[in-house]
């Protein structure tokens, strides 16, 4: 690793040598963190055993767990957060790392279902005319000549097609509606495709969602989605206990009744076999389902649901519930007594059938570790199961099950140590190790603390809070993020903020992130209103971020079932929930939020804290610890001169944020 990462090591001489500006960063130099982590990584795979690694931004972490993978000589999955970080890796450092270090190294991308492209439904489309409206068509003929091209059939090739395109819920190779190796077009498929890379590949990247619900089908021995494989690097490993819980729970949804509805007729007329009295059969299930989740209460929210609610909601509607249930039923019995049984049909009815039985779960059971809840959002009502806890699942079917699983990411540590994550993911052995940070934090960041602000709770936050922002607007010319905790809160600082500053002022919510990411980035001196999706994952490098704005300590709300249900847990195991589970939650997500300001070494800025908490509280010494050693100032007078406002320059007296 010495001779790759050490100081005039091969990734130095790349650089010197003046070729691949564009695969590595063209200012690139040795960084001891970045050689550290390779080492631990390394080590980690020769020893067989699990590692935990906090590295910053800036540390070059991609490159520091890749090169050890590919020198391990096992068959490693990578997973990412999220499929545009899949992209980034796939198209950027793959390609380096094949071109220097491994010419024959086999990489396979792979993705949920939907994301492909089905041969069959848009061979079957095409001759049925069983689209809507000239939009539609367009879309769909696009789509055909597209098909005969691409190489991959994933949508992401697409960037015409809006995310929610009805159109693509008709074409995509969901498993739902595949056939399997019935399908004539099975082996052109795409996903066929897809599992063959994966089958020959070294390095396997995925996201989050798909390694769990690959490890979530092997649990319930419905086979799995990804290969045989040896080891497993996670990025962005903060991510995994929330998207495990996902995975490992049960959910229905009133959009599921629909699309079986919908799947199952498109299907029946498909195949010829639409008679009346079966097209009425899936009627019945739509018109059931549209009765019975308009039986939920009307507000949006996400609401816990436990045993004895589920009872009283059962006897007071038990009728509905019923019928619900043997529309379904019926459905699978009139499936099940045709003479021709197509295999398409056969896969309606087995959905119907795990429907059936999820109902039945999420109504009738009651498991000690989950919590039952539903949830009332935009046309959709979702009634779930959660694990409380998913560490003891992940202690089975993941830790003890590999020998070399490695954790990464920017924010693992609370007060400089691994416990929490730890105890939520069931990691009991693991070799540790926070690197130091790449960044002169105490230079290019200066965080605001100021004194006089009212407590969170008291009525007259908001107005202060909005005075604050404006004043800190004011110095910053704009250019900054206001993250918020709440939607409500978001709506009410911006509507107390906006007419009071010049600068074009966004709010989440108005357009899709994506889209309002870049806006503002291509806006001058624009101000971000948000809530949590901005508080990671998003990258604005240079001068047009250069304010991060919290409004309050971003505790979970504690009325959340899931939160609820964690924090009753922790209660009833004697241990102390605020300490173990809300701070350290709060913690990483504040590390995560400010983390938005400092990407690059030459990134400068003021960060802003208005909760006087953090100030006050005992536990406030844990938030101090656990940040990078920004600058720390309660004077406004100092932010201005930080940023060289009014004729003032250069650095003010900041201090490091370590507490006295
Ligand atoms: S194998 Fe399945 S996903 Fe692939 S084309 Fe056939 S039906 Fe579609």
């Amino acid at each position: 690793m010495h001779e790759v990462f050490g100081p005039g090591g091969f990734l130095e001489k790349c650089i010197v040598a003046g070729f691949d500006r564009s695969t590595v960063s063209s200012d690139y130099e040795y960084r001891p963190a970045q050689l550290e982590m390779a080492e631990l990584v390394h080590d980690a795979f020769e020893s067989h055993h699990h590692a935990i690694v906090e590295a910053g931004t800036g540390t070059g972490k991609t490159l520091a767990y890749l090169l050890p993978a590919i020198c391990s000589g096992r068959r490693v999955v990578i997973s990412t957060a999220t499929k545009s970080l899949q992209e980034q890796l796939y198209q950027k450092d793959i390609p380096f790392l094949q071109k220097h270090f491994a010419p024959n190294l086999k990489v396979a991308v792979m993705k949920g279902r939907a994301n492909f492209l089905c041969i069959s439904k848009l061979n079957q489309m095409a001759d049925q005319g069983l689209l809507k409206g000239m939009e539609e068509l367009d879309a769909f003929r696009q789509i055909k000549d597209w098909a005969k091209l691409t190489e991959t059939g994933d949508r992401a090739e697409l960037t015409f097609l809006p995310d929610d395109s009805e159109l693509w819920g008709k074409l995509d190779a969901r498993r739902d509606t595949c056939t399997g190796k019935n399908c004539p077009s099975f082996n052109p498929c795409f996903v066929t495709g897809m599992h063959q890379r994966a089958q020959e590949a070294d390095l396997i990247i995925v996201n989050h969602h798909l390694f769990f619900a690959d490890l979530a089908l092997k649990q319930d021995d419905f086979g799995s989605i990804l290969p045989e494989y040896s080891a497993v690097v996670f990025d962005e490993a903060h991510e995994m206990e929330d998207v495990a819980s996902d995975y490992f729970g049960r959910q229905i949804s009133n959009f599921r009744f629909e699309e079986l509805a919908r799947d199952a007729d498109q299907t029946l007329r498909l195949l010829h076999l639409g008679t009346p009295s079966l097209l009425r059969k899936t009627q019945r299930i739509r018109e059931r389902s549209r009765g019975f989740f308009e039986l939920f209460p009307p507000r949006d929210g996400r609401f816990s649901f436990l045993r004895n609610e589920r009872e009283a909601f059962l006897e007071q509607n038990r009728e509905a519930y019923d019928a619900l249930a043997t529309s379904l039923k019926s459905t699978e019995t009139e499936f099940a007594a045709l003479t021709a049984k197509p295999e398409e049909l056969t896969r309606i009815a087995r959905r119907s059938f795990e429907l059936r039985q999820e109902l039945s779960f999420l109504f009738e059971s009651n498991e000690r570790n989950f919590v039952y809840w539903y949830e009332r959002r935009n046309k959709g009502v979702f009634l779930t199961a959660t694990p409380i806890d998913v560490s003891q699942i992940l202690r089975e079917r993941l830790f003890e099950q590999f020998d070399t699983v490695i954790l990464t990411s920017a924010t693992l540590t609370v007060g400089g140590r691994f416990d929490y994550i730890r105890h939520r993911l069931g990691i009991d052995h693991a070799k540790d190790r926070a690197l130091p940070a790449e960044f002169d934090y105490p230079k290019q960041a200066l965080l605001y603390l100021p004194r006089k602000m009212p407590d969170v709770r008291d009525a007259g936050f908001p107005a202060k809070a909005a005075d604050e922002i404006v004043q800190l607007l004011e110095l910053t010319h704009g250019r900054a993020f206001c993250l918020f905790t709440s939607y409500s809160q978001m709506n009410d600082l911006f509507e107390r903020v906006r007419s009071r500053v010049s600068f074009p002022v966004l709010l989440q919510g108005t357009a899709p992130r994506s889209a309002l990411l870049e806006r503002f980035k291509n806006t001058e001196a624009a101000v971000l209103f948000a809530t949590a999706s901005f508080w990671q994952g998003v990258d604005v490098p240079g001068e047009q971020l250069s304010c991060v704005i919290v409004d309050r300590l971003p505790f979970a709300v504690p009325s959340d079932p899931i939160v609820a249900a964690r924090v009753r847990a922790l209660q009833e195991d004697g241990r102390n929930p605020f300490a173990e589970l809300q701070v350290p939650q709060a913690v990483l997500s504040l590390k995560q939020g400010f983390g938005r300001l400092i990407r690059a070494k030459t990134d400068r800025g003021v960060l802003a804290l208005l909760d006087t908490r953090l100030q006050r509280m005992p536990y406030g010494k844990i938030f101090l610890e656990s940040l990078p050693r920004y600058g720390v100032t309660h004077e406004l007078a100092d932010v201005a001169r930080f940023l060289g406002v009014n004729g003032a320059s250069g650095r003010p007296g900041a201090k490091s944020a370590s507490p006295s």
